[in-house]
């Protein structure tokens, strides 16, 4: 794919005419490409657009504080978004549009050969799975699915916007980010956001 660099950055891509209208900039993932957790969101909201980086703003500190209860920094992880530009009046992105991007998506996914996948929201959650997501009774379970041409191991989880309009989701977004570190082997396994039991039990 020629408009990704070696780095997995992304250049001069139009191919959402609509996205490059309203977009300030490409935003492309962050984080290391050798990161054993990879974190996707939906795409640029109006601050990751202005500062060029996925989950600023309050959502951006809400996966930070849940990072670091689990004894993580963001510089640890990589965090992505499976379209690179801001959607007009922060739509969702069509069908389409995360067709065009998933080619980047997939390439990053497969270079850093992550050990989880975690998914912010639903339609990440159902972009990644191709099926549909209730992602409020799902969140926090962990599945096997077929990604970029390998089985890779998903964990489903709100967005963490979720958490200020909601703060009943708060305590669940939470122990979902402390079982990812758990499932990928990083992190303060031990610390948990929750109720401080673990879940690898479960699946
Ligand atoms: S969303 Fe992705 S495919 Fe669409 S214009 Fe932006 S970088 Fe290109």
């Amino acid at each position: 794919m020629s408009e990704l660099d070696d780095d997995l950055r992304v250049s001069a891509c139009e191919r959402c005419p609509a996205l490059v209208e309203s977009r300030t900039r490409i935003v492309d993932g962050v984080g290391p490409t050798d990161a054993d957790l990879l974190f996707v969101g939906e795409g640029p909201g109006a601050n990751e657009d202005e500062r060029g980086e996925p989950f600023v703003g309050r959502s951006g500190d809400v996966l930070d504080e849940a990072l670091r209860d689990a004894g993580l920094a963001r510089a640890d992880v990589r965090i992505t978004n499976c379209v690179r530009c801001r959607p007009p009046d922060n739509r969702d992105p069509t069908g389409e549009e995360l067709a065009n991007c998933r080619g980047y998506l997939d390439a990053e996914i497969d270079r850093l050969a992550p050990d989880l996948i975690v998914t912010l929201g639903k339609v990440p959650s159902e972009h990644l799975l191709d099926r549909s997501v209730a992602i409020t009774s799902e969140a926090g379970e962990v599945v096997d699915a077929r990604i970029a041409d390998a089985s890779r191991r998903v964990l489903l989880s709100v967005h963490p916007a979720a958490t200020l309009y909601d703060r009943s989701q708060r305590e669940g977004f939470f122990e979902g980010i402390a079982l990812a570190a758990e499932v990928a082997g990083v992190g303060d396994a031990t610390k948990s956001g929750g109720d401080g039991q673990s879940r690898l039990g479960e699946f």
